[in-house]
């Protein structure tokens, strides 16, 4: 027997602490980690099969270290003029904000976020020597140009974190309160969008503010409306210097070949892949609608999920639901759940074993 983790001389802020993650629990109906419910389509699944194919007798070589190609895709995406020098690509958002996080974070350095807010903003602060600062929200979890100018300005912190589709709460952000972070902010600004995509009309993205604003920085993320989770492609979008920072504390070659080629044949057929988000969208919307008709209380969402409650014990209805074959999340809020938004038979089992719960 050995004394285990305690055993060993871990970082003083690592111990006791668990691993971050979902349960990956074999059920029919998964909602819990707000994945693209849908498979990819076979135009898709041949063009990445080409594009993997093309690579593989090459893989005795490094990839291209800084993904150009791949980076310039992005851009296109994005639009906005944005061109690869103003994108930067990793495995997954995470990384790009732990990258972030190395270079403009670290021991010595605060971070601040709004809680409730993406719970791994404070645990890749924690992992990179990054103090964290627990920033509040109102009851509705709102946030208002004061509330945040407030807190700021009491912080001062090094790397202010705001998430725009939010998770949990599926809110989006008034450019006005970026502007007003931005203004206030001694550091950098991230604005998390994973989610921009499900955004409904006439909600704007941050990418509007990029100009004249060095140290604003937007990451998004292929895991979502892409439907690419299991690939690890994020990325962020900012001005150029900010690209020149994260690439001091990249490691080489930290996104594969396989990665690059993969992401890449996927862009190439954004517009197919991108045909789900208005399925999720429905199926979204469907939810808030239903749960509210059920007399819940649900706030409106962004996103490709849906938080909803109260309940006395929100534990006990997670069970239950597990007991009806259906995953949700327990994002450690008292009294309230998230919900992927899922296929249209998915959102059917849901809601039905909802109807019977309430
Ligand atoms: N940001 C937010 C707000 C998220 O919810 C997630 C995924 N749950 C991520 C970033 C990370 O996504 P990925 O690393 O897959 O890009």
């Amino acid at each position: 027997m050995t004394a285990g983790l305690a055993g060993l001389p871990i970082r003083d802020e690592l111990r006791g602490h668990t691993p971050y993650g979902a349960p990956q629990l074999q059920v029919s109906v998964r909602l819990n980690t707000n994945e693209n419910a849908y498979s990819l389509p076979d135009e898709v699944v041949a063009a990445m099969e080409r594009a993997l194919a093309a690579t593989l007798r090459d893989l005795n070589r490094y990839p291209e270290r800084e993904a150009v190609a791949l980076r310039a895709g992005l851009a296109a995406y994005l639009g906005h003029g944005l061109d690869a020098s103003r994108v930067w690509a990793a495995n997954g958002s995470n990384e790009v904000q732990q990258q972030l996080l190395q270079a403009f974070g670290g021991p010595g350095r605060t971070a601040l976020g709004f809680t409730p807010a993406y719970s791994m903003h404070p645990l890749i602060s924690t992992a990179t020597g990054t103090g964290w600062i627990d920033g509040r929200r109102s009851a509705d979890f709102g946030l208002t140009v004061s509330d945040v100018v407030a807190q700021v300005r009491e912080h001062r912190p090094d790397v202010v974190f705001l998430c725009s589709p939010n998770n949990p709460t599926g809110t989006s952000l008034p450019l006005d309160v970026v502007s007003a972070v931005l203004d206030e902010a001694p550091g950098m600004v991230v604005v998390d969008e994973a989610y921009a995509e499900f955004r409904r009309p006439g909600t704007p993205s941050a990418l509007e503010l990029l100009p004249g604003h060095q140290r604003l920085v937007v990451t998004r993320t292929m895991s979502k409306a892409f439907a690419l989770a299991g690939v690890r492609l994020g990325y962020l979008a900012a001005d150029p210097a900010v690209v020149e920072a994260v690439q001091l504390v990249r490691l080489p070659y930290h996104l594969s070949a396989l990665t690059q080629a993969a992401a890449s044949a996927a862009l190439a057929h954004a517009d197919v892949l991108l045909d789900t988000v208005e399925a999720v969208k429905h199926q979204r919307d469907r939810i808030v609608a239903t749960l509210r008709d059920y007399g819940l209380t649900v706030a409106d969402s962004d996103a490709n999920f849906v938080l909803f409650g109260q309940f006395r014990d929100q534990k006990a209805v997670w069970q239950a639901l597990l007991t009806r074959d259906v995953l949700v999340r327990d994002v450690g809020l008292p009294g309230w759940l998230r919900v992927s938004a899922g296929t249209p038979a998915e959102t059917d089992v849901f809601l039905a074993a909802m109807k019977e719960l309430v």
